[in-house]
């Protein structure tokens, strides 16, 4: 029996599931499709894989009609969702002719423009779509039904201004469903504003937690990557994800797992559009058994038999190592989470410790392993900011959607130096000089106008005013920053 039956879908969306090869509802396909098809508002809560673009998919299939423009919005946080969304709309579609199209940045913007001029669903992420209302090459007026998908994370990737302008320009009369793995207060209050008497749908999460081992080893920071291959080498794996905090990590590790002959890949927010999408079929089809990634790049999307994610560094945010460890142990399978710490995690860890007690991971003996051969990889510098200063590149997001001010972007590992040389690589300053090529200054005294903030963080008004004329320097643009610091509109305009 084909438990899709009692769940008010009409004939053509059952015959469509059923040919899918779906008999079994899952959790949340069963508790919100009822409330969808009756067009009530939902706030579902549901992670990736748990089904959830089924459920408000068959919504949108039931309710567009074919020739009367724009009448379904998804909003995704990223690309690869986005794209996974619409195609899985398509196939919920089929026989019905309905145009659906997805719309993100990082791609030809013209093609977009063509093809909404015919589109009934468009999954968009919020940044380009704001790009064509402000370009007005999409109408939204006849808008009925808008889901926000992934919410938190979209919240977390910091559009939630956008996701709000957007909202408010679809018409009020509209069906909303807010799909997230967790429901926040920033979520509810969202709901709060946005939707109407919304039914909310909770779930029993997805991961089985008596199937998931979490397990940490605590390593020198040199001796990651040898631990790494070692581990991956020996355990008896499917698809192994790892995750690094910064592209930069990510880089180096692929780079230096491939040295060693392991068969990985990396995806992060620093590919281009192309090559995120082959990568991804790279590791669904199985062409590599290891992806390294950034959380942002491997949020929202599907892979499945994941039997093993590595933790290559321990995430800030703790949420994030729970949106890692989801991606194993599911659907009845068995997983396992290994974490490979060095002092650096181990702040981050203990944050984790401390807010899901709950979690049992086993301290386990660091194996004996030879030293695996390391590589360095290139900076990415500042060569694609054209020497501009730091301050200027403060206020664009961060492209890999973390939130500024959440740590730097380190490098964290390359081979360790003993020598206390400068690092000949280090970066080039503006005048194109490297810094090794200055006259050594032999009076211990930092410069005052240029260089970086003193060790015992005194403040440059501390040093003795230089009264020499000379040049004056350029300190990059300074109100901007004293603006952000003293409140969005700065203190001197008050
Ligand atoms: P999501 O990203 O949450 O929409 O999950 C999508 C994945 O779940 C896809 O691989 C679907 O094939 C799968 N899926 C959706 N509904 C079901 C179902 N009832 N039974 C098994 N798998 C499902």
């Amino acid at each position: 029996m084909n438990l899709f039956e009692n769940l008010g879908l009409s004939r053509e969306l059952f015959e469509v599931i059923e040919r899918l090869g779906f008999t079994k509802p899952t959790q949340i396909q069963e508790r919100s499709i009822p409330h969808i098809m009756k067009g009530r508002d939902v706030i579902g809560e549901s992670e990736t894989g748990s089904g959830k673009t089924l459920a408000f998919g068959s919504g949108i299939v039931d309710k567009v009609v074919p020739g009367k423009g724009v009448q379904a919005l998804v909003l995704s946080p990223t690309r690869e969702l986005a794209e996974q969304v619409k195609e899985s709309i398509k196939q919920l579609s089929h026989g019905k002719h309905l145009r659906i199209m997805s719309v993100y940045g990082g791609v030809s913007i013209n093609p977009q423009i063509h093809d909404l001029t015919n589109a009934e669903v468009v999954v968009a992420t919020p940044g380009r779509l704001l790009d064509h209302l402000n370009r007005r090459t999409i109408d939204l007026s006849r808008v009925k039904i808008l889901v926000l998908d992934e919410a938190d994370r979209m919240l977390d990737m910091g559009f939630i201004d956008d996701v709000e302008k957007i909202i408010r320009v679809c018409p009020k009369q509209r069906q909303t469903m807010f799909f997230s793995a967790t429901i926040s207060y920033e979520i509810k209050r969202l709901a709060d504003r946005y939707l109407n008497n919304p039914i909310e749908v909770l779930t029993n999460k997805y991961v089985d937690p008596s199937k998931l081992k979490q397990v940490y080893y605590d390593v020198s920071k040199n001796m990651k990557i040898s631990v790494l291959v070692h581990l991956l080498r020996e355990e008896d794996t499917d698809l192994v994800l790892v995750f690094c905090n910064t592209r930069r990590t990510t880089d180096f590790v692929v780079k230096n797992l491939r040295t060693n002959k392991v068969n990985a890949i990396a995806i992060h927010g620093g590919l281009s559009q192309n090559k995120r999408t082959s990568t991804l079929k790279s590791f669904n089809d199985a062409k590599a058994e290891v992806l390294v990634c950034t959380d942002v790049a491997a949020r929202g999307l599907h892979i499945e038999n994941v039997s093993h994610v590595y933790n290559y560094e321990i995430p800030k945010d703790s949420k994030d190592y729970v949106h890692r460890i989801g991606r194993t142990a599911r659907a009845g399978e068995s997983g396992k989470v290994i974490n490979i710490l060095c002092d650096l995690d181990h702040d981050n860890f203990g944050r984790i410790q401390r807010d899901y007690r709950n979690f049992e991971i086993e301290n386990l003996d660091t194996p004996r392993v030879e030293q695996a051969t390391t590589v360095r990889v290139e900076s990415r510098g500042r060569s694609n900011n054209r020497g501009r200063p730091n301050t200027w590149r403060r206020s664009a997001p961060r492209r890999d959607g973390r939130p500024r001010g959440s740590g730097p972007r380190r490098d964290n590992e390359g081979p360790r130096r003993h020598d206390n040389q400068r690092r000949s690589d280090a970066p080039r300053r503006h005048d194109g000089q490297r810094r090794t090529d200055s006259p050594k200054r032999h009076d211990s005294s930092r410069r005052t106008d240029d260089g970086p903030k003193r060790d015992d963080g005194s403040k440059r008004s501390d040093s003795p005013k230089r009264n020499d004329s000379g040049p004056r320097k350029f300190h990059g643009p300074k109100r901007r920053y004293d603006n952000r610091r003293k409140g969005p509109r700065g203190n001197f305009r008050r």
